[in-house]
């Protein structure tokens, strides 16, 4: 197989691509899931400010250009999806979002590299550390000289002004991710919970969200 034949069309699709903020569409392709096969979109920019690339997926089912799709913003947790960890809800969350978008026929999951809310995962590995010792999620973070959350979802938004969507129904239980979108130029039709059932080691984190973070979850 010739690989510089495979290479042109992303290169070409590269440079034509770049548009506002910077944002780049590396490439597109199908991904077959559990849930259904997603058209899965890899995006790239360039943060002016950090002088960091920053990147992030679009997993799209259907077409959910002519109407408010559902929407999941999900940040990226090594820990939580791949290993298994019961320490947070984020892979319960991920495939509650998938599974509805599934049922639905139609939707988006912009998924970001923002692990530990945004800190990275060594970072977030370091708080996990303090947490052992008692602290909780914010504290820690804010011990290791982060902000409770570091993230501001300004990819996610240029993602959709990219591929023409200014109405959702966003699957979410965080006022940032809410407040991010409307200041963005998204219109939010629907909040919609994505409250996965929670395991007694993810519970104080979530009465941390909850308390400290003002998340919309049920957790007492
Ligand atoms: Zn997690």
């Amino acid at each position: 197989m010739n690989s510089k034949v495979s290479e042109r069309p992303e290169k070409r699709n590269h440079r034509l691509r770049a548009g506002q903020d910077n944002l780049v569409r590396v490439a597109s392709t199908r991904l077959p899931t559990m849930f259904g096969v997603f058209d899965l979109i890899g995006f790239e920019r360039a943060n002016v400010d950090t002088g960091k690339t920053e990147s992030a997926l679009l997993l799209m089912l259907g077409d959910p250009t002519n109407q408010a799709p559902l929407l999941r913003i999900h940040s990226q947790c090594l820990t939580g999806e791949v290993l298994g960890s019961l320490r947070c809800d984020c892979r319960g969350q991920l495939e509650l979002a998938m599974s509805a978008i599934a049922d639905e026929g139609s939707g988006l999951v912009i998924y970001e590299y923002q692990e530990g809310r945004g800190i990275g995962l060594m970072a977030k590995l370091r708080a996990y550390a303090l947490q052992d010792q008692g602290l909780d999620t914010i504290e820690a973070n804010e011990a290791l000289g982060f902000d409770a959350d570091c993230r501001d979802f300004s990819l996610a938004v240029a993602i959709l002004h990219e591929i023409g969507i200014d109405r959702v129904r966003l699957m979410s239980n965080n006022p940032k991710k809410h407040e991010a979108l409307t200041k963005g130029g998204i219109e939010i039709v629907e909040q919609i919970a994505c409250e996965a059932p929670p395991s007694p080691y993810a519970l104080p984190y979530l009465q941390t969200k909850k308390k400290k973070m003002g998340h919309w979850l049920t957790v007492a």
